[in-house]
């Protein structure tokens, strides 16, 4: 095992990684910006080191001082989190030709997925359900662009091979508007992602956002840490996200867990990861895997009982999975609600000193922030500053309990969208579980009218 362990990342998850590291003896060594120098978890680490100004473009996304950092500091391996690098192949790279460990997949592994039109095609080959559309990238030819279109049927959606956090994607509904939309998207993703590759695929009308949690460990097992519903979005960003995906049959449940498992195999996967599927009526449509730690794993570790981040620590020591499928079972219900330092009508966000910052516990109560009081949330970074975990015998004890939670926590000094959550625990509808990945825009959207 590691004794040493580098976290390139900052707020909760690099203050996650710490706990996940502490409790299995390895010394941390925090990098962080000038704008983080005198957050807790900083000082909380083994070792810190300042590797630039405020902007993550000089910091948390600048390889040759994370990789002297270190260096200097005799780490071994390099932990990336989620953002920032966690998904930049030429990183991971980097850190394993200078002698580190990358906590994660394979560089190529990486690569592969990070295109999304080569991720497609992987998947398809190794069985994985995927959105009917054209294989591979749109060509020149303005009269195939139309026949294809055709063929999928309308409306097709045009997206961006390179594309990430819900951008470089455009819904076509008629055939006029098709050609346009092409040529815009292809502009857009050359300008956003210096890729001009786009492809195209059915555009589903009421999904729902089901993901599959894999660990593999390289040694060619794999398995599924069962599902998460995160349909619950706002500009493709995900707000409230639970496990297991309310209304699935077991029947459902296995077979796609059994698919993406097997998938990690055939591709040789290494590390946690995740499959995002598109979910209407009882398909599953796969569109992207995202190969590192997601903000929502909380959800799966409280009804698997399993340390997702711990697993990936020992898989990249070069450890075997330590359980075959048939050990895990998930029990129960768990709901995480993303706390998020904005206005939570307007949703500007709302950076400044935290004057006040009583969160809540009892049974089942899961907070993971970095956040204290009298702590200044940097205007540099994503508003996200924590996340409610709540778990529960059901849907309904977690919904409960997360709702009496979020009642108890009181924030001042910057603004929260704790109210949106409150208001989506009372909603009918989510009550219900299912709702689309439109549902809380809809809801937003007559919210605005209301008011
Ligand atoms: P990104 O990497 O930018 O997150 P994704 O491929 O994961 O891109 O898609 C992001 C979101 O866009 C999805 O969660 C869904 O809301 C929407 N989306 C993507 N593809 C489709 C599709 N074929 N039909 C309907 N919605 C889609």
């Amino acid at each position: 095992m590691f004794e040493k362990i580098l976290i390139a990342n900052r707020g909760e998850i690099a203050l996650r990684i710490q706990r996940a590291c502490r409790e299995m003896g390895i010394k941390t060594v925090v990098v962080h910006s000038e704008a983080d120098r005198e957050a807790k978890y900083v000082k909380l680490a083994d070792e810190s080191v300042c590797i630039g100004p405020p902007q993550p473009g000089l910091s948390y996304l600048n390889i040759p001082a994370i990789i002297s950092a270190a260096e200097v500091t005799d780490a071994e391996a390099i932990h990336p989190g989620y953002g920032f690098l966690s998904e930049n192949a030429d990183f991971a790279e980097r850190v394993e030709q200078s002698g580190f460990v990358f906590i994660g997949p394979r560089p190529d592994t990486i690569r592969m997925m990070g295109d999304k039109v080569q991720a497609k095609a992987a998947m398809k080959r190794a069985g994985v359900p995927c959105v009917p559309g054209v294989d591979g990238a749109l060509g020149d030819d303005p009269a195939s662009i139309v026949k294809a279109a055709r063929s999928i049927g309308y409306p097709v959606i045009i997206k961006a091979a390179g594309g990430g956090g819900g951008r470089g994607m455009r819904v076509v509904h008629t055939e006029a508007a098709l050609l346009h939309a092409v040529q815009t998207t292809r502009a857009e993703a050359q300008a956003a992602f210096n890729n001009p590759m786009v492809y195209m695929e059915k555009f589903l009308e009421q999904p729902r956002h089901i993901e599959i949690q894999v660990l593999a460990d390289g040694f060619n097992n794999a398995v599924y840490l069962g599902d998460r519903d995160c349909s619950l979005q706002r500009r493709h960003q995900k707000i409230i996200e639970e496990a297991p995906a309310p209304g699935l049959t077991p029947r459902q449940r296995a077979k796609i867990g059994t698919v993406c498992a097997d998938a990690c195999r055939k591709i040789g996967y290494r590390g946690a990861g995740t499959f995002e599927f598109l979910f209407e009526r009882g398909e599953f449509y796969f569109i992207e895997m995202n190969t590192r730690v997601q903000v929502e794993h909380p959800v799966t570790e409280l009804v698997t009982g399993l340390d997702i981040i711990q697993q990936q620590i020992r898989v990249a020591a070069g450890q075997k999975l330590g359980f075959t499928q048939r050990d895990i079972a998930s029990r129960g219900h768990a709901m995480e609600c993303r706390i998020n330092a904005e206005d939570p009508f307007t949703f500007i966000p709302s950076p400044g000193k935290v004057t006040r910052w009583h969160t809540p516990g009892g049974p089942g109560i899961r907070v993971d922030s970095h956040v204290y009081a009298d702590y200044t949330v940097p205007p540099y970074y994503d508003s996200m500053i924590g996340k409610i975990i709540a778990y529960g015998d059901t849907r309904e004890q977690a919904m409960a309990r997360l709702s009496i939670a979020l009642s108890e926590m009181a924030v001042d000094g910057i603004k929260t969208n704790i109210p949106l959550h409150l208001e989506m625990l009372e909603d009918a509808g989510f009550q219900r579980g299912g709702v689309s990945i439109h549902y809380l825009e809809e809801k937003l959207g007559s919210r605005s009218k209301a008011v």
